[in-house]
């Protein structure tokens, strides 16, 4: 499973607090997602990633 940021994004830094392995800040102050595929250890911190921003912004890829 790969995640993507769409632009519904708000930069509230929640999904990179949560699952860092996944998602990050770029310099534009918006979330991305590592294009690879998620790891199994990290599947669980993502997907609580994913449920916890604000705006939906985090969908499956
Ligand atoms: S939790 Fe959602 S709104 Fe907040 S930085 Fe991540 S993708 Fe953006």
């Amino acid at each position: 499973m790969k995640y993507y940021v769409n632009d519904s994004c708000i930069g509230c830094g929640l999904c990179a607090g949560t699952c860092p392995e996944v998602f990050s800040m770029s310099d534009t102050g918006v979330a991305v997602a590592i294009d690879e595929e998620v790891a199994e250890d990290v599947q669980n911190s993502a997907a609580e990633a994913k449920d916890g921003c604000p705006v939906g912004a985090i969908e499956e890829a």
